[in-house]
């Protein structure tokens, strides 16, 4: 059993960490408060980097990295974007793309792999996911959003409503061929099995799109959808017709990894802020460090961190195994380390970022330290976005003590 990065994690680490601590973090703040969204030259530059190819085969543009690694190399992309970016924009923007290419490479046609892989890669397309409607998103069953056969038109028929959406102005800017992998029913009438998860390009005809005024991450957009009788190819199809279900919460799983790399990524940053504030910052003739308050506060935060990241560390690992080896976990052993990972990282970086505040005084009520956007942006992955905290708990019951503690059945 080894714990240590390899050698060639640790420079590619190394490699982005600089370019990233010189170009973005002096610009998150712009980030969060500008209108326009994530600067091109900030992307074309992580691009060049390779940041947006960790999780595409050479052969569609990505970078040439063992297929077992690439959700480690995207766990690890995801955390140090997150440390340069505490308002969590860029690491979101960043890992919905590399999540959800990755699932676009394995659930993928030929057809859509050569259409979209090549252009994400080089950070010229926005991929993102879309499942939730407003009449909610834990419950994926309910979804009412349709896509029905038309052998006329040989197309799917798509029609209905999702909300709350990340990326539909970034799809805008980008142009085609951005979209989102869309969870639909094909056959309304099958309950689970009648779901399908199929790609839906942002600029078909037939589709609207709003945007909501968020209180975080104010440099990625969410918004919703409307769809109109849009015409969606069979090529399409992510996986197999009717077992979008599946497809969908295995993309979950993957993703998931990412959302909690960039909480655990912003944390660990907040964490040396506190640490360079509290060493230098006096009370009562002491820097605050040295009041057993703060510091053991601190290392009860910093346990809790590394507990986390070494976790996460194991669930990336775990799905790389499985995803080039199937067989090696099951399906429930990967959703409780996973559902552990996703249920802890954000309210342990809410916690870390309100200690840090406190820490920093009315100083940490201000703009001028970064904590505050930090507490804004993990607040997104508490209330919901890629399955709420419950859900989670919900999850591991379910798996773990079987059908006896499953909330999502009666
Ligand atoms: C900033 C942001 C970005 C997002 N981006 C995307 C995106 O890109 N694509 C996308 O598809 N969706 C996205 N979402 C939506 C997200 O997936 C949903 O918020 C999430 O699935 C929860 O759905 P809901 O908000 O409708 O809450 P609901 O399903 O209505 O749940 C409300 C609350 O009840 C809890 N709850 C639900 N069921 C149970 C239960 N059985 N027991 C106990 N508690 C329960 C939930 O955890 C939640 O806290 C985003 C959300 C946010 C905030």
């Amino acid at each position: 059993m080894d714990f240590r990065y390899s050698t060639e994690q640790n420079l590619y680490r190394q490699a982005i960490r600089e370019w990233l601590t010189k170009n973005l973090e002096p610009r998150a703040r712009a980030i969060d408060e500008a209108e326009d969204g994530i600067p091109d030259d900030i992307t074309a530059g992580m691009a060049e980097l390779g940041i947006f190819g960790v999780t595409i085969p050479e052969e569609y543009g990505g970078l040439p990295l063992p297929e077992d690694e690439r959700l480690i190399y995207a766990m690890i992309t995801v955390h140090e974007i997150a440390r340069a970016d505490l308002s969590m924009s860029t690491p979101v923007y960043t890992l919905l793309t590399l999540g959800w290419s990755y699932m676009i490479n394995r659930y993928g046609t030929e057809e859509l792999k050569r259409e979209i892989l090549p252009l994400a890669a080089q950070g010229k397309a926005f991929v993102g996911i879309n499942t939730t409607e407003p009449g909610g998103g834990s419950d994926l069953g309910a979804i009412k959003t349709t896509a029905i056969w038309n052998d006329d038109k040989q197309a799917f028929l798509l029609n209905g409503e999702k909300a709350y959406v990340s990326g539909p102005k970034e799809c805008a800017k980008l142009g085609p061929p951005s979209g989102h992998c869309t969870l639909v029913k094909t056959d309304p009438a099958s309950g689970h099995k009648g779901m399908t998860f199929i790609w839906v390009p942002a600029h078909l005809d037939g589709i609207q799109w709003t945007v909501y005024d968020d209180m975080g991450r104010m440099g990625l957009s969410t918004g919703g959808w409307i769809y109109k009788d849009v015409e969606l190819p069979r090529k399409y199809v992510l996986g197999e017709e009717g077992k979008g279900f599946y497809a969908v919460m295995d993309g979950f799983n993957a993703a998931r990894v990412l959302v909690a790399a960039a909480c655990l990524g912003g944390a660990e940053k907040a964490l040396e802020i506190s640490g360079e504030y509290t060493a230098q910052r006096t009370t009562f003739g002491k820097p605050l460090g040295k009041y057993e308050g703060i510091s053991f506060e601190m290392a009860d935060d910093y346990m809790m961190l590394d507990m986390v990241k070494l976790n996460l560390q194991r669930g990336a690992w775990m799905i790389g195994q499985e995803h080039t080896n199937p067989g090696t976990f099951s399906r429930k052993e990967i959703n409780k380390v996973i559902s552990t990972c996703k249920c802890q990282a954000p309210p342990l970086a809410h916690e870390i970022a309100r200690h840090g505040m406190m820490y920093h005084g009315a100083f940490g009520y201000t703009k001028e330290t970064p904590l505050e956007m930090l507490l804004r942006g993990v607040m997104s992955y508490e209330v919901g976005a890629e399955g709420g905290l419950m859900v989670m708990r919900g999850v591991i019951a379910r798996d773990e003590w079987g059908e006896t503690h499953n909330p999502f059945k009666d």
